[in-house]
């Protein structure tokens, strides 16, 4: 439920903005809303918190962010997700949850924050230069794929290019695939790859930061080729559009050569998105937050949810689990405030 501040809190929260230095334009007209649920993120996550609190009749908000759909707006088919026996788009699969969760009453606003002031309730949140307010809080801002920046990778994203082998590896079966990265992540994406095809495995550097065992792994697997000491300095399409080759650059010898491939997986890392939590939730070296339990952070009425925590898993169907979760818990919990 939506409450408009009354004169004495505007004020207070006036005087607030001013010492935290934060202006307003001038004369412009002030409605300042407080909510009960607010959710950052719109992929599995997001959505599935927004469903199940728009269920409980709390109206969430779910503030989009900087990639709406998340992760699976950028994924093809979702072949593994529970329900769709013949498969179903991954964009097509968030915009139904959106669909789901609005026919409830969740409110969805493009919108990514700059900062959050967590320390009280209720918690405020800088949403693209406006405060909002809000008594819980699910963040569900997930994790961005690393990515290597270099021509050709941006557009060809699901057109051949990946960050995920899970998601898209069936896809090349029989196929021509690359993996580039030099950690765990790299070293599980091309094992795991090898079902569908050989794999042709691109590191940077001559050793792998990856652990013994999964190096180990790969140095088993006949299906794996590796090229170390290698950059990729681009990805290129055939005429209809989908990768067709990477151009690989030798770092020791300079030589540069070109190699045919299908499916470019990119297994480089993850950055969680919880920039604006530092220093207030707790996050692990990496920026992953720390899980207190179920859906609990460190702070009480902050829930999380998918995988801005979850670095283990990251799948469309544990994210939505984490969201299910989280909703509960700030339903609960406001339902024992008085709600
Ligand atoms: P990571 O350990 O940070 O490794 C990233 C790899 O990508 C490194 O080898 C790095 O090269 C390379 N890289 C980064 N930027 C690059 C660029 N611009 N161009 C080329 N190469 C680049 O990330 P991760 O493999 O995703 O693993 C993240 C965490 O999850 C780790 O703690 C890992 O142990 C864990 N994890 C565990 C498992 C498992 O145990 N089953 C599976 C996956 C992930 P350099 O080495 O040269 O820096």
């Amino acid at each position: 439920m939506l409450a408009i501040l009354t004169l004495s809190k505007f004020q207070a929260w006036q005087s607030c903005k001013l010492k935290t230095g934060r202006a307003d334009e001038p004369g412009r007209p002030f409605l300042f809303l407080m909510h009960n649920v607010v959710i950052l993120g719109s992929g599995c996550a997001g959505n599935t918190a927004a469903i199940y609190a728009a269920r409980a009749g709390l109206k969430p908000l779910v503030l989009m962010g900087k990639e709406p759909g998340g992760q699976l707006s950028i994924t093809s088919e979702v072949e593994n997700f529970p329900g769709f026996p013949e498969g179903i788009m991954g964009p097509v699969l968030v915009e139904n949850m959106k669909l789901q969760a609005e026919r409830f009453g969740a409110e969805y606003r493009f919108g990514t924050v700059d900062a959050a002031e967590l320390s009280q309730r209720p918690f405020r949140l800088n949403v693209d230069g406006e405060w909002i307010e809000t008594s819980t809080l699910i963040v569900a801002t997930g994790a961005s794929a690393r990515w290597l920046g270099i021509p050709g990778e941006q557009s060809l994203i699901g057109k051949g290019v990946s960050s995920c082998a899970t998601c898209d590896g069936f896809f090349y079966r029989g196929k021509k695939i690359m993996v580039v990265g030099g950690g765990d992540s790299a070293m599980e994406e091309a094992n795991f790859l090898t079902r569908f095809s050989d794999v042709m495995l691109v590191h940077r550097r001559e050793e792998f930061r990856a652990s013994k065992i999964m190096i180990d792994r790969v140095a088993a697997n006949p299906k794996i080729t590796v090229v170390l000491n290698t950059v990729i300095d681009e990805v290129v399409a055939d005429e209809s559009g989908v990768v067709a080759s990477a151009t690989l650059r030798n770092l020791k010898t300079g030589e540069v050569k070109k190699e045919l491939v299908d499916g470019f997986f990119v297994a480089i890392g993850h950055i969680p998105n919880t920039k604006p939590f530092v220093g207030q939730l707790d996050l692990d070296e990496e920026g992953y937050v720390i899980s207190h339990g179920g859906a609990k952070t460190n702070i009480k009425a902050v829930f999380h949810a998918g995988d801005v925590q979850d670095r283990q898993y990251r799948q469309a169907i544990t994210a939505s689990g984490a969201g299910c979760m989280a909703a509960i818990e700030a339903e609960r919990l406001l339902e024992a405030e008085g709600h």
